[in-house]
């Protein structure tokens, strides 16, 4: 069943996959009085990233669907039993963490049939996604937007640029951190892709919560979908050339010694991992000069865990203009 034009429906989603039959997950169907683009919008790939959740509920919500050109599909929470079980990072079902296991496996497990679905039902059939995310539930970070190096990347850095956060990431496919992102896949799939991440420590915050609603609506704007002009961002926005993820070796507890948003010289402390009797087993250096966009902010980190995302080779967004890699 389709909405109407210039009105918004509510639908449960239902897929067919063993491990998501119990399953239904809200959604929203806006469908503008004017054909245009169709724009896919997630969160909740990560369960407990709740300010990012509450954006795309309260975007949906306060959407003018008569004025709307094109269409807007949005799911608020994807990963519905990590959102209910309160796992952080991970699915319950599985132990995977969702945004690795993009563009899915239907003899996969729980996230990798989840995967599958959004993929195939909810991001491929739009012509653009943004995926909303934060810090999870022990993870700080300082608001930045990633769109990944692809055919259709002009689109996705245009997007990440009138999203407004203060820095943006191009993550580079050979050599990425990690690999199965919603972008990446989206990517593939010939949609341009931003990941916005904004809040983080399990807490519902208004100031986040307000950045991803903001972000959202100039992404509709710059893709002309809303009338009206793409707000200027709050504050100053850099682009990140390297995106380097810093682990320990060895389990401990790990405490930070700078904040989110700090500069950091090269060879600049980080912090260090401790044992039980709070004797250092290892500092952490900053490998290069850069900014700390994430750090995990629970003390306990196991063998090889993840510390901090520092971003790397920071200039200001207008330097950067017209210098992009073809
Ligand atoms: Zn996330």
């Amino acid at each position: 069943m389709s909405a109407e034009p210039g009105t918004i429906s509510r639908r449960q989603l239902r897929f067919g996959s063993p491990a998501l039959r119990h399953l239904e997950w809200p959604s929203f169907d806006a469908r503008g009085g004017e054909d245009g683009p169709h724009l896919a919008i997630i969160a909740g790939i990560h369960g407990c990233e709740y300010s990012s959740i509450a954006a795309v509920v309260e975007l949906m919500r306060g959407l003018d669907a008569a004025s709307l050109k094109g269409r807007v599909t949005a799911v608020p929470i994807v990963n519905l039993e990590s959102h209910r079980q309160r796992t952080p990072f991970v699915s319950p079902a599985d132990g995977k963490n969702l945004n690795r296991c993009f563009p899915g496996d239907l003899r996969g497990t729980y996230s990798d049939q989840l995967a599958h679905h959004v993929h195939n039902e909810v991001i491929a059939p739009a012509d653009a996604l943004i995926d909303l995310h934060g810090g999870d539930m022990v993870e700080a970070l300082e608001p930045f937007a990633l769109y990944d190096g692809s055919p259709v990347e002009e689109t996705a850095r245009a997007m990440a640029v009138a999203f407004g956060l203060p820095y943006i990431v191009r993550t580079e496919r050979e050599g990425a951190p990690i690999g199965g992102t919603t972008s990446a896949a989206a990517a593939d799939a010939g949609v341009p892709a931003v990941t916005a991440e904004v809040g983080g420590r399990g807490l519902l915050e208004a100031g986040a919560v307000a950045a991803h609603v903001r972000g959202c609506r100039n992404v509709i704007r710059q893709l002309g979908m809303l009338e009206g002009p793409v707000e200027p961002a709050p504050g100053p926005q850099h682009t990140v050339d390297r995106f380097v993820w810093l682990r320990c070796r060895r389990a401990g507890w790990w405490q930070p010694s700078v904040r989110v948003g700090d500069e950091v010289p090269a060879g600049g402390r980080l912090g260090a991992v401790l044992d039980a009797y709070g004797d250092e087993l290892e500092v952490i250096e900053a490998p290069e000069p850069g900014v700390p966009l994430f750090i995990t902010s629970s003390p306990a980190v196991a063998d090889d865990g993840l510390l901090l995302g520092l971003g790397a080779g920071i200039r200001p967004l207008a330097e950067y203009a017209g210098s992009d890699p073809v």
